[in-house]
């Protein structure tokens, strides 16, 4: 007795039919089950524990969860039943395809652009992005300095099946005024235009217009501004062209903000998240929560040693504090753009937890930080991030419990990723992810 395999049944319903499409719609017919066997499951958004339960995984997505769920015959199963599963970290605030150094650059990514040019930084990215997974981090929001485009790059070839990594929200080039964030000499600045493509220059409507369009056009899925690296910044009215102009290619804007004076033009104009707390105060936190205004704050810990000063991290914590007590919407960011020898650029990003415990935020609400407000940052919520039925099958699996200490956070056992297992007993097994061409086809946000 033959068995039909059901792609064939499949193919053979779809050549009988008249619309091909109307078969297709239901891919989730073909494909192998995949059932992850959790101990605990827990839910971020909620805060809650559920013992004993069921994830089933078929075509890269979640097709059931819950404790009464019966697993297919067929299923591949994996026992998760001493660990606990949770959905996959985000980081709100990176730069994958910028590390910057001690040797030979002192640090100072200025000359980091000028060493490594856009090849080779797209590489580094891809490395960095399988660190960052390896960590937990299922998204990671990259937020410019990417030379020409890296991390649009990064996140096509995640996307098509070539490389492990997070998925990648890239905003491309970072739009500034005259000289963004640096300050260069004027043979730099205006004979070699060393600004670019670490910034892109806009100082009127029409360039700030222009500028916006050419990050949509090449694929930014966010647009970053700095607000007011230079004391001529962009005023309100600049920054609500800005954001009109993002919302017709359906971007938001993040805005880079170093000074209170910029942190409200940012907030009147209405702009979805602001990076860094250097203008961050008690007023200002009041508007963000009012306007549901997001909050990447980059909170470098102390125990980061040479990227922060002990005065520094003090003011961080407070305002940290102050924004949790304001309920702002707080997301998990790191802005961790530099190596630490020895560890990786994940281990370097879920160091930042130090910070969240030194504030006193309580464990369920930095997990949620990390998890449920990052995926509404990176407008994910409905396509990947939660563990639900339909969306794409991203989790993580830890032995503690990160309700009860964060620092769980940091064992990493498990990470699936788009339905394939990444990282098992603590070990990375990509070899699913390597692949000769194109298997994923575009994806959903
Ligand atoms: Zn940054």
């Amino acid at each position: 007795m033959t068995r039909i395999h059901p792609l064939l049944a499949l193919l053979a319903l779809a050549f009988t039919s008249r619309s091909l499409a109307a078969q297709v719609a239901t891919p989730a017919a073909i494909g192998p089950i995949t059932a992850i066997k959790a101990g605990r499951l827990i839910d971020p958004e909620t805060g809650t524990v559920s013992t004993n339960q069921i994830i089933l995984v078929q075509n890269g997505r979640f097709t059931g969860v819950g404790a009464n769920i019966a697993i297919p015959k067929d299923a591949q199963v994996i026992d998760l039943s001493a660990l606990t599963v949770l959905p996959g970290l985000v980081d709100a605030h990176n730069h994958l395809a910028l590390t910057y150094k001690e040797v030979p650059e002192r640090n100072s990514y200025y000359i980091t652009t000028i060493l490594d040019d856009t090849p080779l930084r797209a590489i580094q990215a891809v490395s960095n992005g399988i660190q960052m997974l390896s960590a937990g981090f299922t998204i990671v929001r990259d937020m410019g300095n990417n030379g020409k485009y890296a991390d649009i790059a990064l996140r096509k070839g995640i996307e098509q099946g070539w490389v492990p990594g997070p998925t990648i929200i890239p905003s491309g080039l970072i739009i500034a005024g005259m000289g963004g964030q640096f300050s260069p000499n004027p043979e730099m600045a205006f004979d070699r235009k060393i600004v670019y493509p670490e910034y892109l220059e806009a100082d009127t409507p029409d360039e700030i217009i222009k500028a916006v369009r050419q990050n949509a056009l090449v694929g930014a899925r966010v647009i970053k501004i700095c607000v007011d690296c230079k004391l001529w910044g962009y005023s309100t009215d600049e920054i609500k062209l800005v954001i009109s102009e993002a919302a017709k290619a359906g971007l938001k804007v993040e805005g880079h903000v170093q000074s209170v004076a910029g942190a409200h033009r940012a907030v009147d104009a209405g702009i979805w998240s602001i990076a860094h707390d250097n203008g961050m105060n008690d007023t200002i936190h009041k508007i963000m929560a009012q306007k549901h205004i997001f909050r990447a704050g980059t909170e470098t810990p102390i125990s980061l040693v040479g990227h922060t000063t002990e005065a520094r991290f003090k003011q961080t914590v407070v305002l940290l504090r102050n924004a949790w007590e304001n309920k702002v919407p707080l997301t998990f960011s790191t802005d961790a753009d530099y190596y630490v020898p020895g560890k990786t650029r994940g281990e370097v990003a879920i160091e930042f937890v130090e910070t969240w415990k030194a504030a006193g935020i309580p464990t369920g609400d930095i997990l949620r930080a990390m998890t449920t407000t990052g995926y509404d940052v990176s407008e994910t919520t409905k396509t990947r991030g939660p563990i639900k039925v339909g969306l794409f099958a991203d989790l993580i699996a830890v032995p503690g419990n990160p309700l009860q200490s964060i620092d769980a956070l940091r064992d990493v056992k498990f990470v699936l990723k788009n339905g394939l297992v990444f990282k098992r007993d603590g070990v990375m097994t990509p070899a699913a992810f390597f692949n000769g061409g194109p298997v994923n086809g575009v994806n959903a946000r």
